[in-house]
């Protein structure tokens, strides 16, 4: 079902086309909020509009504005109607109150081979299901930073959910990134791409490998944590503009600060850290086994759900 879309872009006022747009944006008035806030006879005098067009435009982000008025009983109604991927284990959908959520940011970290791109397989397979089967009827978009995505494997786990393999592999997008500016320009654009193809799910596995790779040391750390945040933050906004999930992996290191219990921390700092909405730490066990521990959580309680890496992909 399609929801009536907002204004959001400057774009979308009455009168603001692309060059006004981008002067707007060149001079920080970059929001509709923003926008909201001006005077129509400024606005006319600095940017060449006529007086008519300013007001107009001033006053749709005005309206626009007000639809951040809400009440809490409204924003149930809406979240009751969120979509949730399933990830094939009736266990972790529970430990995740559903599936994987849209209009946010899952996080899933761990050391090699605990799962984390076989369940971001899982759930690009199942975003294509009709949505009582636990899907989105979408298209996915995945960012590969590792070249680590495997057809063949989107292939079999496709099959073993009723889909047909070739076509499972042509609703996805393959971006294989291999330096950090190529991994936040395939997101910074990606706004056409989502609409044109229906894209419900983007997976970036993994979101820190590059990051870490091409900033080293602290001298680099303040900037790509700006770099970082700026890319979440991209994120975070078309999984709230397209109303679409975004899986992410990360890895992790042996915090020295911890003495006792586990030392697994996930890289990206607290930039990170506060950006994913559901953060999974994934484990492995006995043979096919893998605990899968919700550490964060908006909503749901932690807890631990145990999966399995099936040669059909994640089951419990
Ligand atoms: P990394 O940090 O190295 O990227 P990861 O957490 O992404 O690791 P995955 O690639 O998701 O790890 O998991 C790899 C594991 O998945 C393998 O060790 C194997 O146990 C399991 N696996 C992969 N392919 C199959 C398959 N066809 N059948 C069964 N199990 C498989
Ligand atoms: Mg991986």
């Amino acid at each position: 079902m399609a929801r009536e879309k907002p204004v959001k872009e400057l774009e979308d006022l009455p009168g603001i086309g692309e060059t006004t747009a981008e002067k707007l944006r060149a001079a920080g008035i970059d929001t509709i909020d923003k926008m909201a806030t001006l005077a129509p006879h400024e606005l006319s005098e600095t940017y060449g509009l006529g007086l008519e067009t300013a007001k107009k435009a001033v006053q749709a982000a005005k309206e626009a504005t007000t639809i951040n008025y809400t009440t809490g009983g409204a924003i149930l109604e809406r979240r009751q109607g969120l979509g949730k991927i399933s990830t094939s284990s009736k266990e972790l959908n529970e430990l995740l109150g559903g599936g994987v959520e849209t209009e946010a940011i899952t996080e899933s970290y761990g050391r090699f081979a605990s799962g984390k791109t076989q369940l971001g397989f899982q759930i690009t397979v199942n975003t294509m299901l009709p949505r009582d089967k636990g899907g989105l009827e979408g298209n996915v978009l995945f960012v590969d930073t590792e070249g680590t995505f495997r057809p063949e494997r989107i292939e079999t786990i496709a099959a073993a959910a009723g889909l047909d393999p070739k076509e499972a592999l042509d609703r996805i997008i393959v971006v294989r990134a291999t330096t950090t500016d190529q991994q936040i320009l395939t997101i910074d654009r990606a706004d056409k791409l989502i609409q044109e193809k229906n894209i419900k799910l983007i997976v970036v596995d993994s979101l820190m490998a590059l990051f870490r790779s091409e900033f080293i040391g602290r001298g680099a750390l303040g900037e790509r944590q700006q770099k970082l945040n700026q890319h979440i933050h991209k994120l975070q906004t078309l999984a709230d503009k397209f109303y679409l999930a975004v899986y992410i992996t990360n890895q992790v290191m042996d915090n020295p600060g911890i003495l006792f219990g586990d030392p697994t921390t996930p890289v990206g700092g607290n930039v990170l850290a506060h950006a994913a909405t559901t953060r999974l730490y994934m484990k492995k066990s006995k043979e096919e086994k893998r605990i899968v521990r919700l550490v964060d959580s908006p909503a749901m309680p932690e807890g631990e759900a145990v999966i399995k890496i099936t040669p059909n992909g994640i089951r419990d």
